[in-house]
């Protein structure tokens, strides 16, 4: 008689470990990386502050400007990190990111070295280029497609949520890139979860007028007018919306606040921290040849 073997699904995060050298001796790097989308044949990962140089408070991996923290901090933080990941050489993108819906395309490597574009997502089919959003708390998005080896990096905030960020970015994928959603994964990155996303009455009228099926992304509305939102859950509706398939979008399980220990958070330490709270980053790649 054969036997059942119950099938035991592999995690699709991991914590990955990395000794490294520098050039004041080892330092010890944690990063957590999406391995269906890195299966796929995309670089990613979502920094902690674990292992870096910046004073936030002490031994911080900073990985974006911000007037609390030093040029050559950060400078060092992102050394580290390539080589952490094992993208020593690769050119790091980021936006200058104002909580909007904007999106831009990184379409040569000049513009990867350019000044920085002004928008909350950036995509890009480029090889050897790193398009990385920075959070403290807000949600990120990155999208693979193994079709096109298109790449999108979506910082989503309950602004950005609000305005749609995820599908307009999908819909320029699709409309300028020949993307389709079918040949897509997606991983939603470390954020607020809903426990700890406090919302007030703003954040609520502007959800329950914009989406139909505010109830999924707003819970535990309290007496005092606020509630709590639910922002990974609100960008897996945009996903569906836009045709992902359930089994391609992964969600990490970890909490900016709850486990602030590993990660920046804007909402737990914006108070306590006169110098200002440090910057995560979230990658998304290819290397040339693949
Ligand atoms: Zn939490």
């Amino acid at each position: 008689m054969q036997e059942l073997v119950e099938e035991t699904a592999e995690p699709a995060f991991v914590m990955r470990d990395r000794e490294i050298d520098t050039a004041h001796g080892k330092a010890r790097l944690t990063t957590l990386v999406c391995e269906p989308l890195e299966h796929a044949g995309f670089v990613n990962a979502f920094s902690t502050r674990l292992g870096g140089v910046s004073a936030l408070p002490s031994d911080s991996l900073s990985l974006a400007h911000f007037k609390g923290d030093q040029k050559e901090n950060v400078a060092e933080n992102r050394r580290r990190f390539l080589k952490a990941i094992g993208t020593e050489g690769a050119r790091i993108v980021t936006a200058r990111q104002t909580h909007s819906n904007e999106r831009c395309t990184i379409e040569s490597p000049a513009q990867a070295i350019g000044p920085q574009p002004e928008c909350d997502a950036m995509i890009t089919g480029l090889p050897d280029v790193l398009i990385a959003i920075q959070t403290a708390d807000c949600l990120p998005v990155l999208i693979g497609d193994t079709k096109t080896g298109t790449m999108a990096a979506i910082h989503a905030g309950w602004r950005g949520t609000a305005g749609r960020i995820t599908e307009r970015t999908i819909a320029d994928m699709m409309l300028l890139h020949g993307v389709n959603t079918r040949d897509c994964f997606a991983a939603l990155g470390p954020t607020a979860c809903v426990d700890c996303y406090e919302v007030g009455q703003d954040v609520i009228d502007r959800y329950k007028s914009e989406f139909g099926y505010w109830r999924q992304v707003l819970v535990n509305f309290k007496e005092n007018g606020k509630a709590h939102l639910d922002i990974r859950a609100a960008n897996v509706q945009q996903l569906r919306f836009c045709g992902f398939d359930e089994d391609r979008i992964y969600v990490a399980d970890y909490c900016t606040m709850h486990q602030n220990e590993l990660f920046f958070s804007y909402r737990k330490e914006g108070k306590g921290q006169p110098s200002g709270v440090g910057r995560s980053l979230s990658v998304i790649g290819k290397r040339s040849g693949s």
